[in-house]
């Protein structure tokens, strides 16, 4: 196997049903790989997309669970096992919810790390648990924002969840490489979903998308096509980082 081809891959992808999730996990099947669709509450929109994985030859299956729980996350990876196992890990599920940083309760604090850290700690745990035991090697790709890096307006918890991930990433790429397991992120800049609606005005948005040095916000499969390449072999010399698909915004 060489490229993005992904045939003989069984991922799973948290948070799918919407969003860079929905985009990432239709785009992980068109390379070829089997998909676990994790759901939280929106049912009907994961099962058509199984519907429309299978129509394009992939084997899917969704699975209600929340990632603040670890029973949850294991029946992900359980369902995954009549595929062959999940190999493939997005860690996408996340939350926004803006809150002035005066205003900050520590549940608004705490939830967000639940959701946003932990949720995505325990599916790589449980992910590289089952690979270590069966001597397999896989990838992860971590979903950390450009909140980390410059303003994240009402952000205070959620910048500082996403520089968790972008820690987990670096460290436990370096514990599971021995492994052959590659731990990478994506640290997208602002992306057309309804996270960044969760608190900005349309005229919030329009205003921080024009100072996009490439001109937009990204869309969601523009994430997806990164996603893909991370997890694929054509990244099979890249784990620990964090790449930022941000249009330019870093620079200016
Ligand atoms: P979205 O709000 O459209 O989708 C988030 C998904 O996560 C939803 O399907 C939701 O049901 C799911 N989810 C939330 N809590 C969950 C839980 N406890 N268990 C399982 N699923 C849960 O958001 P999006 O814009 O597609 O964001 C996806 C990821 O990208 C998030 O981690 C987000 O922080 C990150 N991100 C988004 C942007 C952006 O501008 N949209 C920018 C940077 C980073």
């Amino acid at each position: 196997m060489s490229g993005t081809d992904l045939h003989g891959r069984v991922a799973l992808v948290t948070g799918a049903p919407q969003g860079i999730g929905r985009a990432t996990a239709l785009a992980l099947a068109r390379a070829g790989a089997d998909v676990v669709v994790n759901y939280l509450d929106d049912a009907a929109a994961a099962e058509a997309m199984v519907r429309e994985m299978e129509g394009s030859g992939s084997r899917a299956v969704a699975v209600r669970g929340d990632v603040r729980r670890r029973d949850d996350c294991e029946a992900m990876f359980g369902a995954g096992e009549a595929f062959g196992g999940v190999d493939v890990l997005v860690n996408n599920a996340g939350i926004f919810p803006r809150v002035d940083f005066l205003d900050l309760t520590d549940d608004d604090w705490n939830l967000v790390q639940d959701v946003n850290v932990m949720g995505g700690f325990r599916c790589l745990q449980s992910m590289a648990r089952r690979l270590v035991e069966a001597g397999r090697p896989g990838a992860a790709v971590n979903l950390a924002s450009v909140a980390f890096f410059r303003n994240s307006r009402r952000g205070v918890h959620y910048a500082a969840s996403k520089g968790a991930v972008i820690g987990m990433t670096r460290a436990a790429a370096s514990e599971l490489a021995p492994h052959g397991i590659r731990v990478n992120a994506i640290a997208p800049g602002i992306v057309d979903t309804a996270q960044p609606r969760d608190g900005m005005t349309e005229e919030e948005i329009a205003e921080a998308s024009s100072r996009v040095p490439l001109g937009a916000m990204a869309q969601p499969a523009e994430i997806a096509d990164v996603a893909v390449f991370l997890c694929s072999d054509a990244a099979r010399h890249v784990t620990g980082q964090t790449v930022q698909v941000n249009g330019g915004s870093n620079f200016s």
